[in-house]
């Protein structure tokens, strides 16, 4: 049986909108998997991976990275709690359980995505 892995040294990937038609181009700073789908940043619709298959200078819309240390993930929390404040869902315990389920994704191995104007690389 062959096992496929969606391992790549390739940094830059980009999501096609099957809404809009735009893209949401992602770079990673780490390595680490990212989804088949993900939400168009354009228009919230459902966007498909290229699997790495694109140009690699391709500006990015979002950074992909893992919090490397405390200053990091500060600044996620920061990031985090100002997009619920911004969709009027924010409240402590929202944000304190999806930091929870955050940090067991990073310490499985997961990255994380932000705009790329969060971190910069
Ligand atoms: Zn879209």
């Amino acid at each position: 049986m062959e096992i496929i892995q969606d391992k790549t040294n390739k940094k830059v990937n980009a999501y096609t909108c099957g809404d809009c038609g735009k893209n949401t181009v992602v770079k990673h700073r780490d390595q680490g998997v990212t989804p088949f789908f993900m939400r168009c940043v354009h228009c919230e619709g459902k966007a498909i991976s290229h699997m790495y298959k694109v140009p690699q200078g391709l500006k990015h819309d979002l950074t992909v990275f893992s919090p490397a240390n405390d200053k990091e993930w500060e600044m996620y929390r920061q990031y985090l709690k100002s997009y619920y404040k911004k969709r009027k869902v924010y409240n402590k315990k929202l944000l304190q359980d999806a930091l929870a389920a955050t940090k067991n994704h990073i310490n499985a191995g997961g990255v994380i995505m932000v705009p790329a104007d969060v971190i910069k690389i």
